[in-house]
Parts: structure tokens; sequence; C-alpha cells
């Protein structure tokens, strides 16, 4: 069902505690660890706990936690220190753009220059 847990996906045993991650900050809705292969200083992922296979998905089905991963997204870029310098926020949608785990995720990147438009 959309939105339960769901036995095969990594960050969903991320949340559960199954798999160990580098946990920068925790909401009762939310999850945010460090990426362990970053491509940026700062590179975080902000995912919510609820299992979505992707943001569009999440967005539709519960707006509200859709918007506290964005919040949750401007925090850690707060706390990472790189809000002031500018930071990206990426949803990759799909295996074509780059999609990998098919549970919702904001890429958090921080922390070097950044060239428009993206690769
Ligand atoms: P996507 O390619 O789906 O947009 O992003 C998935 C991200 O998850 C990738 O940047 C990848 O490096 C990261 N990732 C994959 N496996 C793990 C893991 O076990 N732990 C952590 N912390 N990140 C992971
Ligand atoms: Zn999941």
């Amino acid at each position: 069902m959309a939105g339960e847990p769901q036995a095969d996906c990594l960050f969903c045993k991320i949340v559960a505690r199954e798999v160990p991650a580098d946990v920068v900050r925790e909401t009762e809705t939310t999850l945010a660890f460090r990426d362990i292969n970053p491509q940026a200083p700062t590179h975080v992922l902000v995912i919510p706990k609820v299992h979505h296979p992707d943001a569009a998905t999440l967005a539709a089905a519960e707006p509200t936690i859709a918007a506290d991963v964005l919040r949750e997204a401007g925090e850690v870029a707060s706390e990472e220190k790189v809000d002031g310098t500018g930071f990206r926020i990426i949803f990759n949608t799909g295996s074509g753009a780059g999609q990998t785990v098919f549970h919702a995720h904001a890429h958090v990147l921080g922390g070097r220059g950044f060239n428009w438009p993206p690769g």
C-alpha cells in the first residue's frame, strides 16, 4: 500500500535503522543523512519516513510531508552553512533522469559551484 514500508527498499531500511546511515537531522516525518557517494562537500539526502516512489507521487499523496521534506532541505543547508553561497535541492525522478533508489528523496548539494543546465 502507498506509504507503507517496502521490504526491498534501501531507504525504508535506513528509516527502520536496519541499514546504518550518517544521520544529520530527524523529524517525526523525515530523515536526513549523508549520501554514501558525495558529489559535493555537502551532499545530504532528505527523505520522508513513509515510502513513496518519487517526489511527485509523494506530493500528490501526502503534500504536507512533501513540504516537510522541502523545509528540512532548507534546514540542512542552514546547518551545513551552504545557504549563504547557494545550494541545490534535486529530485531525480525516473531512471532516465538518474533516479536509482525508488523511495522519494531530495539531494541537498552545496559547498562548491554549480553549472546550468545540469548534466
Ligand atoms: P538517486 O540516484 O536515486 O537520485 O539517488 C540515490 C542516492 O543514494 C545516490 O546519490 C547514492 O549515492 C545514495 N545511496 C545509495 N546507497 C546508499 C546507502 O546505502 N547509504 C547512503 N547514505 N546513500 C546511499
Ligand atoms: Zn522505501
